[in-house]
């Protein structure tokens, strides 16, 4: 079994829903984690647990290299960096507007080289890094009423295998997970119709959990995982398979 102790971590979006189970996981296992935000985060919780956090909005440019700049200067390297931040917009295409495309490319699409650019001169020094990135399981089948959305994820896809080429000759390794229905606050405003169809639609039976996300991320970071890059592991309960 992989040690994370004292592993320097970056999880985006780590304040809620999958990124908080994830940066929570890497704790308990020793890691030193930095979580990522864009509007606000419980203080408390995350002090009381020792996870570090910073408001830095991923679809940013500047601010994600001033924050990751932060990160190096205070520990000296980075070894894992979770690209998990992402939002929803949704809507038909006849209807979405430009402002629903461009926010929900520039935080899931731009957000995630953003974050992968400002990491690969520390990791290419380093001759060490693992990044994870959270595409969806509908960035591979598509999904009526989220064209922003699934062009976001899909361009993630094509981001990790192209990233991963690049730097493998470096002992990067990139990869993808596709989580596929989670229960988190992104889904919670679905109506319970839809839920229900969805359910139907998962080989195993049930919603997937937060943890269930962030124990394949621990996997795919771990050194156990060090022969595997530019893949997409779908945690969907045998949706898209
Ligand atoms: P939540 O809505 O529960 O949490 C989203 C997180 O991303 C929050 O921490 C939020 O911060 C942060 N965030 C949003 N925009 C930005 C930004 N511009 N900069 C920094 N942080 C930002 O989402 P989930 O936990 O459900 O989703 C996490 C990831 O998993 C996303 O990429 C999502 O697309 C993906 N995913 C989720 C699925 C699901 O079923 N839930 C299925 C497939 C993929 P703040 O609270 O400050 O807004």
């Amino acid at each position: 079994m992989s040690s994370f102790e004292n592993k320097v971590v970056i999880v985006t979006g780590g304040s809620r829903g999958i990124g908080r189970a994830i940066a929570e996981s890497f704790k308990k296992a020793g890691a030193r984690v930095y979580v990522t935000y864009k509007n606000s985060i419980d203080n408390i919780h995350f002090d009381s647990m020792g996870i570090k956090h910073a408001m830095c909005d991923a679809s940013d440019f500047k601010q994600v290299q001033e924050f990751v700049d932060s990160v190096i200067k205070e520990n000296g390297s980075i070894d894992i960096l979770v690209n998990n931040a992402g939002l929803t917009k949704d809507g038909l295409l006849m209807r979405m507007g430009e402002d629903d495309w461009d926010i929900v490319l520039n935080t899931n699409a731009k957000g995630v080289f953003n974050f992968t650019k400002a990491v690969c001169r520390q990791m290419i020094s380093q001759k060490r890094g693992k990044i994870i990135n959270i595409s969806s399981v509908v960035g591979i089948t598509g999904n009526a009423g989220q064209a922003n959305y699934a062009a976001s994820k899909a361009a993630v896809i094509g981001f990790t295998k192209s990233a991963a080429k690049e730097l493998a000759s470096r002992n990067i390794n990139i990869n993808c997970i596709a989580p596929g229905y989670i229960d988190t606050d992104m889904t919670s405003k679905l109506g319970d119709s839809v839920k229900q169809g969805i359910l139907e639609e998962i080989p195993l039976k049930r919603i997937g959990e937060g943890k269930d996300v962030a124990n394949a991320v621990m996997f795919l970071s771990s050194d156990d995982a060090d022969y595997i890059t530019g893949q997409i592991l779908c945690v969907d309960g045998g949706m898209v398979m």
